[in-house]
């Protein structure tokens, strides 16, 4: 899956030379110009990363800051004018991870990105749990965030992508669906209910089931949740 980057930015000229340069790089970005389109962003788009400017036409990005660490733990990268002191430190202690101050350095920007990059990964490889998953034909390597169905790669989006991983975390066991509701869902602005869960659940048997219809893999409990079912290495169900 490629590296994803949300960039949160009034001022048309910057985003624009933060967008073009990321796209050299080879990341995968969104964009928003409104603190209200940025949490917005944040949810349905699930970045690695936020690169946040704080001078916001409806919002300080502050607030950003502190919403979204409600609860994601993922980098945010502060790019502000604001260059006191003070101002840094309000950041910080709401979660910020980094600051820039404007005008800034495009390539000490795409150093900080590698560096909260680098710090995402260690803090994943700290998790006792193996790098790659397999049942089956499908295959997940956590640590590259891509999976596989019979070898080959499927794409999915970073919400069915929580999904998957939540299934497969629980391999055997049948997850409610207040559960997965709490452990995926955010609590702004999506919809929280088993409607739109279902809707996410058929979008990823799509991707991952051979015949959506007939599931190998997620099985349903009707009015109870969802199971990943185990697979042994023959290939059958147990
Ligand atoms: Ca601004």
């Amino acid at each position: 899956m490629k590296k994803s980057i949300l960039v949160v930015e009034d001022d048309k000229a910057i985003r624009n030379l933060i967008t073009t340069t990321l796209e050299t790089q080879g990341y995968g970005f969104h964009v928003a110009d409104t603190g209200q389109k940025a949490i917005l962003e944040a949810v349905s788009y699930q970045p690695d990363i936020i690169i946040l400017d704080l001078g916001l036409p409806d919002m300080d990005g502050v607030e950003i800051i502190t919403k979204v660490r409600s609860w994601s733990n993922n980098p945010i990268i502060v790019v502000s004018a604001r260059s006191e002191d003070k101002d840094k430190i309000k950041a910080l202690d709401a979660g910020a991870d980094d600051y820039l101050t404007k005008p800034f350095s495009i390539d000490e920007l795409l150093a900080r990105i590698r560096v909260a990059f680098r710090k995402m990964n260690y803090d994943n490889s700290g998790a006792k749990e193996e790098p790659i998953f397999v049942n089956g034909g499908l295959k997940i390597d956590y640590s590259a965030n891509t999976v596989y169905v019979d070898e080959e790669e499927v794409h999915l989006t970073p919400m069915e992508y929580r999904l998957l991983c939540l299934l497969t975390k629980n391999v055997g066991k049948v997850l409610t669906h207040n559960y997965i509701l709490d452990k995926i869902w955010v609590n702004v602005l999506v919809d929280r209910d088993t409607q739109s869960l279902r809707v996410f659940m058929a979008t990823l048997r799509k991707k991952i089931e051979k015949d959506p219809s007939e599931p190998k893999y997620i099985q349903t409990h009707i009015g109870v949740g969802y199971r990943l079912i185990r697979i042994a290495d023959s290939g059958e169900n147990e």
